[in-house]
Parts: C-alpha cells; sequence; structure tokens
C-alpha cells in the first residue's frame, strides 16, 4: 500500500438504477504506466470520473495518494488531459507559452505575476516535451498531435505524481500518436511520472505501457501488458463481447 498512488476496493457505480461498474478493485502503484483498455461502453470515462473525484460511488473505498478521496485536496498533485484538449481553433488568441503557464496559476494564483522562476519552468516543460521552439506561436496554429503535447506539458508544469489522459491521441494521425506514446514512455521512464492512458486501441499503445487492466463493466485483466497480449483472442473476444485481434504496430 506505501507506494500506491490510486487505490479503488469493491467500487460499484449505477447511473440511476443501471449499474455500470461492478466491484472493482483496482492498484496504480508508483512508477508504472497503466493502460486502461475495454469495449465503447465499458465504463472507462466512468471509472475516471470517479477516479478524479467528479462521481461518487454507491459503494468501496477509493485512496489517492495514500489518503481517502473523501478528504483529498492536493487536486494539483494530480494532471488530466482529455480527449478534447487538442481542439484549439486558429483564431484562438494564446501562445503556446501562456497555454503552458496556466498549468502554473492553480498554484499562484490568477493575479499575480510571473516570477523569472516560473517562466524558466515553462520553458524547461515546453523542452521535456519537445515544444520549446512553438513558445511564443499561437496554439491555434499547430496540428493537433503539436498541441496534444502542449496540453501535456500545460498539465506537467505544475509537478503531478500521476497523469490521467483520457483518448489523448482522437484526432492525432498515425505517425504522431507512436511519437505521442514514446514521449510518455520516456517521462515515466526519466521523469517516473505515474501515468493512466485511457484507450480503446489496444493495439499501439499495449507496446509502450508497463500495464494493462481492461474493463468491461468490471475487471477482467489486471497485470503486466506481456501477458495482456500473450492473452488469446479467444480469452479477449470473450471480454468484449466480439472478435479483437491485437494488432502491435511496428515502426
Ligand atoms: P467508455 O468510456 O468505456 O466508453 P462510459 O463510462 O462512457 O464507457 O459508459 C459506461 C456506460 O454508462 C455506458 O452504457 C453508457 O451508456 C452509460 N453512461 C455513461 N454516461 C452516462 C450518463 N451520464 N447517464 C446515464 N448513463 C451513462
Amino acid at each position: 500500500m506505501g507506494d500506491s498512488v490510486i487505490s479503488l476496493k469493491n467500487v460499484h457505480f449505477s447511473y440511476e438504477n443501471k449499474e455500470v461498474l461492478t466491484d472493482i478493485n483496482l492498484n496504480i502503484k508508483r512508477g508504472i504506466f497503466m493502460g486502461l483498455v475495454g469495449p465503447n461502453g465499458g465504463g472507462k470515462t466512468t471509472l475516471i470520473k470517479i477516479i478524479l473525484g467528479l462521481l461518487k460511488p454507491d459503494r468501496g473505498n477509493i485512496s489517492i495518494l495514500n489518503q481517502s478521496i473523501d478528504t483529498f485536496k492536493d487536486w494539483n498533485r494530480i494532471g488530466f488531459v482529455s480527449q478534447k484538449a487538442n481542439s484549439f481553433n486558429k483564431g484562438f488568441p494564446a501562445t503556446v507559452f501562456e497555454v503552458v503557464a496556466m498549468g502554473l496559476t492553480a498554484k499562484i494564483g490568477y493575479f499575480k505575476f510571473f516570477s523569472k522562476k516560473d517562466k524558466e519552468k515553462v520553458m524547461h516543460t515546453l523542452q521535456l516535451v519537445g515544444m520549446e521552439a512553438f513558445a511564443h506561436q499561437s496554439i491555434g496554429q499547430l496540428s493537433g498531435g503539436q498541441q496534444q503535447r502542449v496540453f501535456i506539458a500545460r498539465s506537467l508544469v505544475s509537478d503531478p505524481e500521476l497523469l490521467i489522459l483520457d483518448e489523448p491521441t482522437v484526432g492525432v494521425d498515425y505517425e504522431n500518436v507512436n511519437r505521442f506514446y514514446e514521449l510518455l514512455n520516456r517521462l515515466n521512464k526519466e521523469n517516473n511520472l505515474t501515468l493512466l492512458l485511457v484507450s480503446h486501441d489496444t493495439g499501439a499503445m499495449t507496446k509502450y505501457v508497463t500495464d494493462v487492466i481492461c474493463l468491461n463493466r468490471t475487471l477482467h485483466f489486471h497485470g503486466k501488458s506481456t501477458e495482456y497480449t500473450s492473452l488469446s483472442e479467444h480469452e479477449l473476444s470473450k471480454i468484449y463481447g466480439h472478435p479483437v485481434q491485437i494488432v502491435i504496430h511496428d515502426h
């Protein structure tokens, strides 16, 4: 339990009278790169909302960074990037630097000026995601994949211990999807950032994550990604309710 970032015990959740999550037991340890997969409608987004404290379970216990979610307040230690992040239009009036700096305002308050140290922090975080050369460009002028890197930087600038990403590669083209997963892999290995990546795509991401949980109303699998990729098509089809083939995309 000592190095657990997220822990769920016997969690159940219903929308009105329909139970969509049944008896979820989950432990995300510090330093792992967890992929959350499963069919559409399987409950992935609901589970993320529960972990972020946006929905309250009917039953069960949840701990975030070893504290009960009921008393947890340090939400800036948890970063979140949603699938809708890369949708700024061309005219959006902010530079890349400003968008990343917004990630610091939760800590320092909107009306304070940024110190030299804050500015260096923003530039350093842009460097981490390989976007420092774009600091003074308009966010709306960048491609979907580039914008997504900037949103990662905005989440990282406040030094979270866990980064949760909900379908972050929607709208990002194939080549950039792999580069994006490589960036996450590097942040996990070199910066010891714990990651929870939600995807309905069982292909490319299983090559990068260290662990996988597979959710279809209840957890059908919770283990190492190598074990997940060695599941037979028959076993996967039982979980998904339709034929499934894991395609590992190599470059
Ligand atoms: P996933 O993210 O894996 O696609 P969701 O968590 O979005 O799955 O949905 C799980 C189930 O809960 C689905 O059957 C969905 O129709 C239902 N659901 C999701 N949101 C709501 C809601 N706000 N009200 C009622 N039912 C919902």
